[in-house]
């Protein structure tokens, strides 16, 4: 038995100490798992399943997609990883808030699928603090975290739209 998702006091939010939450969650350390913290800890983007077991490949391990897919779901259920659906019809993976990545939004081109990751700022976070507090009393709803993906078109894109046009 290694399930205990219940646990809420878990917090060694360092990019070094996997092992050690996982052993936190009572779950066992094993080369796949941490071959995967590790392949996210080296890439800032937000990558597919398929990606990150070539990554877990390129750094030396062995990891068969039905294993990626399984450890992401672990890591995903242990909030060391989040998972993002971008509208490419992909899941995408990044670790989460504090490992190795600080909390961040993303603007998401539609058109190249170019996505940009930007830090709240301060007008924005005083504005998501008043929607929490409204929806939480409203619904009665326990906020303990959000995403934002904003869509759209990148600047490039725009560019290039507006060209074909003329
Ligand atoms: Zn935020
Ligand atoms: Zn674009
Ligand atoms: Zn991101």
């Amino acid at each position: 038995m290694e399930m205990a998702f219940n646990k809420r006091s878990v917090s060694p939010r360092t990019r070094t100490d996997a092992a050690a939450y996982l052993r936190q969650w009572g779950l066992r350390v094993t080369r796949p798992r941490l071959a995967v913290v590790a392949a996210l800890e080296r890439t800032a983007g937000h990558l597919s399943a398929d990606e990150i077991r070539q990554a877990v490949r390129a750094g030396g391990e062995r990891a068969g997609l039905t294993t990626v897919y399984r450890t992401l779901q672990l890591l995903e259920r242990m909030q060391l990883v989040v998972r993002h659906e971008f509208g490419d019809g992909e899941c995408r993976y990044e670790l989460a808030d504090g490992w190795y990545k600080m909390h961040h939004h993303h603007l998401v081109c539609s058109e190249c699928g170019t996505v940009t990751e930007y830090r709240a700022f301060e007008e924005e976070n005083a504005l998501v603090a008043r929607m929490q507090e409204v929806l939480s009393r409203k619904y009665r709803f326990t906020i303990r975290g959000h995403q934002f993906n904003f869509l759209g078109l990148c600047a490039r894109c725009c560019d290039r739209s507006a060209r074909t046009q003329i």
